[in-house]
């Protein structure tokens, strides 16, 4: 039989993706004794694919608003402590060239691995020690009288053989993850970790997902499959201005995936195909001036012209033929208030994975 091998720590970080491996540098930093178990055969590979491979990694502005949170003065507390301003002065210290995009958003210009590799150099300048091939079997809690108080037994499989290891510690954190892009190694045992220590859990649901229809919207998406554009979307008191992907499924792109944290099951959510354009005055100016063309080559000016064919379809279809000057301006007017208000029904999200132990 295997030989058991048993150490103790101060801290065990379960995970070494971007979360567990921050915390687990800010930790040693106070002269604790901080040891990271990962799963996989490779830390943080999340924090690779990450923004396109450049990796997002912070924003000009940050505030609690922007966390969706049951409990919204955690978000408070965390960012007084540690702000944009704090991780991109890291950044600075390590050299890493990056370039803001849109919306304030920070973006390493060389490679996301530059992220990587600064958290892992200040975990070695902190003496944290990451071990991979970590097969977890059990987390338990010893006796109060300890000192430490939790046990975690795992098989460490780097190789032919496993080794059996028993670690002890004072506090461990679960870094795991989420259950998105499995093959990168997030997994649901942090929920069942905190339901065997009868921690409550709140309701989980996607985040950042694409919709789907199941009316009309559905092979309308198929025909527009590829078609994107600059739109404002609205639900629930959210909005986000950003680009809008139709596919074959339904609609995607970064607003899309944005408002979907905002939305439940039934809400409508309502676009404007044309933000920043008073779209009424814009159709009577160009009613008065090209007054013979018809709406379809006079909005292909400012859409892509397969959106408005289906536009088309949708809103004026009586005046497919005509020429503008034959539309009443009343006419004009609700379809302007169309354009700038598209109320779309999603079904349902794509959600890629579903919880499996939960
Ligand atoms: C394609 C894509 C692009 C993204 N782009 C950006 C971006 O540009 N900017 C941004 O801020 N966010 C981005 N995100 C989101 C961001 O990557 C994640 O929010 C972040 O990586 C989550 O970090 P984490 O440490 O919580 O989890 P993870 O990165 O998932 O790390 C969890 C770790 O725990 C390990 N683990 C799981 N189970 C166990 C176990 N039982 N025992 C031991 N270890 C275990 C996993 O192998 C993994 O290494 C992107 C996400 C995706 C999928």
């Amino acid at each position: 039989m295997a030989k058991t091998s048993r150490k103790a720590v101060d801290v065990i970080v379960l995970g070494a993706g971007a979360a567990g491996l921050m915390c687990a540098f800010t930790a040693a930093r106070r002269g604790l004794k901080v040891l990271v178990l990962e799963k996989a055969n490779k830390v943080g590979k999340k924090i690779l694919m990450s923004g396109g491979g450049r990796c997002n990694f912070t924003n000009y502005s940050v505030d609690a608003g922007n966390f969706i949170s049951g409990n919204p003065h955690f978000c408070k507390s965390a960012l007084s402590q540690f702000t944009q301003w704090d991780f991109i002065e890291l950044v600075k210290q390590h050299g890493i060239d990056y370039e803001e995009r849109k919306h304030g958003q920070l973006f390493c210009l060389n490679s996301a691995n530059d992220v990587l590799a600064m958290l892992l150099q200040e975990c070695e300048q902190s003496a944290v020690e990451i071990k991979t091939h970590c097969q977890l079997k059990s987390v338990s809690a010893l006796s109060a009288q300890d000192d430490k108080r939790y046990r975690v037994s795992l098989i460490q499989a780097d190789g032919e053989s496993g080794n059996q290891l028993e670690l002890d510690c004072h506090s461990l954190v679960v870094a795991t993850g989420a259950l998105s892009v499995p093959t990168l190694g997030g997994s649901d045992i942090g929920y069942v970790i905190a339901e065997q220590f009868n921690l409550p859990l709140t309701p989980r649901r996607a985040g950042l997902v694409p919709f789907m229809f199941s009316d009309s919207m559905q092979p309308l998406c198929e025909r527009l499959s590829g078609c994107s554009l600059e739109v404002e979307v609205t639900c629930n008191g959210s909005q986000f201005a950003e680009n809008l992907l139709f596919t074959h499924r339904g609609i995607s792109g970064p607003a899309i995936l944005q408002i979907s944290n905002y939305w439940f099951p039934g809400d409508e959510i309502e676009i404007n195909l044309l933000p920043g354009i008073d779209v009424g005055e814009w159709i009577q100016q160009r009613k008065q001036q090209q007054g013979k063309t018809r709406l379809k080559t006079a909005l292909s000016q400012l859409l892509p012209k397969s959106l408005v064919g289906e536009l088309e379809k949708l809103c004026w279809p009586e005046h497919a033929e005509s020429a503008m000057a034959e539309f009443s301006d009343k006419r004009l007017l609700e379809i302007a208030e169309k354009l700038g208000h598209w109320r779309l029904k999603p079904s349902a999200t794509r959600v890629i994975v579903q919880p499996k132990s939960l």
